[in-house]
């Protein structure tokens, strides 16, 4: 498409707007359940799961606090490169709290491995996984993940916060990117 240069655009969808809010709804009710009387910290990871923890915390019923961090694991495109940085921090101390880390996808599980590993040390009560869409391959060898919205191939998505080069975050359904 012209206004992005390439031919890379969104293509067929996986998960209508429709769905989505089904599948968020059916998350905030779980973790409203498990978590009730427990004041957990939600962890989002920016930028791609600012659209997803936007929705879910208004299906979530009990007392929460919300709090970003901004990690970066693509340099751009689609490849997974393995170089995770953390560009800005958690503003609040996390030592003997229930933390859920909100994440938009789990491709190869390796930025979360990263995250877990580093928020461990700060000796949370319990660190749980939400992830809103999860690949296979993350599905066949990576961490055990709390909370899954949806399973999805192998094959790179965007919309719904979702990004390829900071492009087709504004989606409101969640499409293969075509190239
Ligand atoms: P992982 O370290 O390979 O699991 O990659 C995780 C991060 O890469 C996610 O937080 C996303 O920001 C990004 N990512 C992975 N797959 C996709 C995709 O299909 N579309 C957009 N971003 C993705
Ligand atoms: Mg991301």
């Amino acid at each position: 498409m012209k206004e992005h240069g390439t031919n890379i655009r969104p293509g067929e969808v996986l998960l209508s707007a429709e769905e989505i809010a089904g599948i968020v709804a059916r998350l905030g009710a779980e973790i409203s359940k498990d978590y009730e009387g427990r004041h957990p910290i939600l962890v989002n990871l920016l930028k791609g799961g600012v659209v997803f923890l936007a929705d879910l915390i208004r299906q979530i019923t009990i007392a929460h606090h919300i709090e970003f961090m901004k990690v970066s694991s693509y340099k751009s495109g689609t490849e997974s490169t393995g170089d995770v940085r953390i560009i800005d921090d958690l503003s609040v101390s996390i030592e003997d709290k229930d933390v859920l880390i909100v994440e938009d996808v789990i491709d190869t599980g390796m930025t979360l491995a990263y995250i877990l590993e580093m928020l461990q040390l700060r000796r949370p009560r319990s660190i749980e996984i939400c992830t809103l869409l999860r690949k296979e391959t993350a599905a066949a060898k990576g961490p055990s993940i709390r909370y899954v919205g949806s399973h999805i191939p192998d094959v790179f998505v965007v919309g719904y916060g979702l990004d390829y080069d900071e492009n087709f975050r504004h989606l409101p359904h969640i499409a293969k990117l075509e190239i």
